[in-house]
């Protein structure tokens, strides 16, 4: 089929407005947030409803085009890339709530769905939805299902693969299938826990049945300053092996409290400070009173510089303002960032972000540190700019010295970002030969030409990510 036929055909599908195929237009599709890797898709499809995908993905399987799915663009792994000659199917005009059942608590949504608008949705019922990505005021439900994605609120609720009930999907030649269930029952093949986290390369999910939370009884946000980031994570296990389980165990260091003061993020945060802690206990008042007492003792072992306590909505808002706002003001600081995304054992925090530390100074870029400490999820953000490609080369390769450290600490190399483009040339350093040709079998089964988000996730040994510019583009521009 020609260019001009499968793109007609698109255009009679979405409307003439919703094909995007000029220059200028295409060019906020060519990267996600990680901006290491830029690919300009040959057009860019933006469908109203699931019907509308589920035909542009037959006439694109009929064409043999390649294709991506697109929530917001906010991965950090080069997810919702398609290589040149391929077509990004952007979702953000699938947005509705099209139902909250209060009493069973589930929420059937579709996927451009922004995540914080469902809880806003649901708070008037006392509900919510738990999995909360620091990027939630802007990224997509799919998205998040498609990257399991996880925040600071998934240490004690788990990450986006324990809210997903049931998904309706696209397979890759534009079938449609329900893959689980709404009353979460468990199924022979559990397509639905297989379709978390695949990064959009099995099927695009049209539909969402999430559960929903109860907004707890009483909730309180705790702010510890520390001399150092050693103290910091020394605190984070102490409180874990007193058994005590706070929602949320959050670390910014000195760099990332500093950019956040400098910025419209600014939070009231202790700049002196060599890290601060942000924990935060939730559910019945009696329990959380009991859980914030016992901390804040154990937190007198440790030559704290500062403790607040919020209670509030408003105090704890002001607390949660930096920490969520932090990512875009280190985005300041460069012209690009590399949020790295690796895992250690919660034991280990203090050695990797030694080791952090050397990497960063070797490398002579500025790296600020906040993580997922409970969860032992770090994310050193490494400030370059990408049109240097020796300083796009450095970057990368920093990162992928702090990934090998977080495997020989016996980590993993991604915790919620996904493997995407970035971390391909690893996934051989944590699994064997044999469980990536399983991997790679199953996701065969459902896109055997490789036609729905191509070469993503698994290392296919095709050189995928040189093609998508890998520290090419800017010296070539
Ligand atoms: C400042 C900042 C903070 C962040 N904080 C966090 C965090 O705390 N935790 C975390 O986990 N991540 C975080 N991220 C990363 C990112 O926001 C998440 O990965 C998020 O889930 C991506 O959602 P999105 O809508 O932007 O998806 P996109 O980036 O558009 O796509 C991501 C992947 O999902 C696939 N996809 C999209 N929609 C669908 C669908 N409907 N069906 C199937 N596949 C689909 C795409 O093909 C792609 O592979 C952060 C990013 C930024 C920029």
């Amino acid at each position: 089929m020609s260019n001009y036929a499968w793109k007609s055909r698109l255009r009679a599908i979405v409307g003439n407005d919703f094909l995007l195929d000029d220059a200028a237009a295409l060019l906020a599709y060519e990267s996600d947030a990680l901006t290491l890797f830029r690919c300009q898709p040959a057009a860019v499809v933006l469908p109203a409803d699931a019907d509308q995908v589920a035909a542009c993905v037959a006439v694109l399987f009929q064409a043999q085009i390649p294709f991506a799915a697109r929530g917001a663009g906010t991965g950090l792994s080069g997810g919702a890339l398609v290589a040149a000659g391929g077509v990004v199917l952007a979702l953000t005009r699938l947005k509705r709530i099209h139902h909250l059942d209060v009493q069973k608590r589930v929420a059937i949504v579709d996927p451009g769905v922004v995540n914080l608008d469902l809880s806003r949705a649901a708070e008037p019922y006392g509900l919510r939805y738990a999995p909360d990505p620091a990027s939630q005021s802007v990224s997509t439900l799919g998205g998040n299902m498609a990257e399991n994605a996880g925040g600071p609120m998934c240490f004690l609720h788990g990450s986006t693969a324990n809210h997903v009930l049931a998904a309706d999907v696209v397979l890759p030649d534009g079938r449609r299938e329900t893959w689980g269930n709404v009353h979460g029952d468990p199924e022979d093949l559990d397509l639905r826990g297989f379709l978390c986290g695949s990064e959009g390369t099995v099927a695009i999910a049209v539909r969402l049945y999430l559960k929903l939370l109860p907004i707890p009884e009483k909730v309180v946000t705790l702010l510890a300053a520390f001399h150092s980031i050693a103290a910091a994570c020394s605190a984070v296990s102490a409180i874990v092996a007193a058994g005590l389980r706070p929602v949320a165990l959050e670390v910014m260091d000195q760099a990332t409290i500093r950019a956040v003061e400098n910025s419209v993020y600014r939070a009231g945060l202790p700049t002196e400070a060599g890290a601060v802690l942000i924990i935060e206990a939730e559910g019945p008042a009696q329990t959380v009173a009991h859980d914030v007492r016992c901390i804040e003792e154990l937190l007198t072992n440790f030559e704290l510089l500062r403790l607040e306590r919020a209670e509030t909505p408003q105090q704890r808002l002001a607390v949660w303002k930096g920490r969520k706002g932090a990512g875009g003001a280190l985005g300041r600081l460069a012209p690009d960032s590399y949020v790295m995304d690796g895992v250690v054992p919660r034991s280990k925090l203090a050695e990797i972000m030694e080791y952090v530390a050397v990497v960063a100074a070797e490398s002579g870029l500025a790296v600020a540190n906040l993580f997922h400490a409970g969860d032992g999820n770090i994310h050193p953000h490494f400030c370059y700019d990408a049109r240097d490609p020796e300083q796009a080369a450095l970057v990368e390769n920093s990162g992928a010295k702090i990934l090998r450290r977080c495997l020989e600490l016996g980590g993993s190399i991604s915790g919620e970002h996904g493997i995407g483009l970035e971390k391909q040339h690893l996934l051989a350093e944590q699994f064997g030969a044999a469980e990536i040709a399983l991997m790679e079998r199953l996701r065969r089964v459902f896109n055997p030409q490789d036609l729905m988000n191509p070469g993503r996730g698994l290392p296919l040994g095709k050189g995928c990510a040189e093609a998508f510019h890998r520290h090419g583009r800017i010296q070539n521009g």
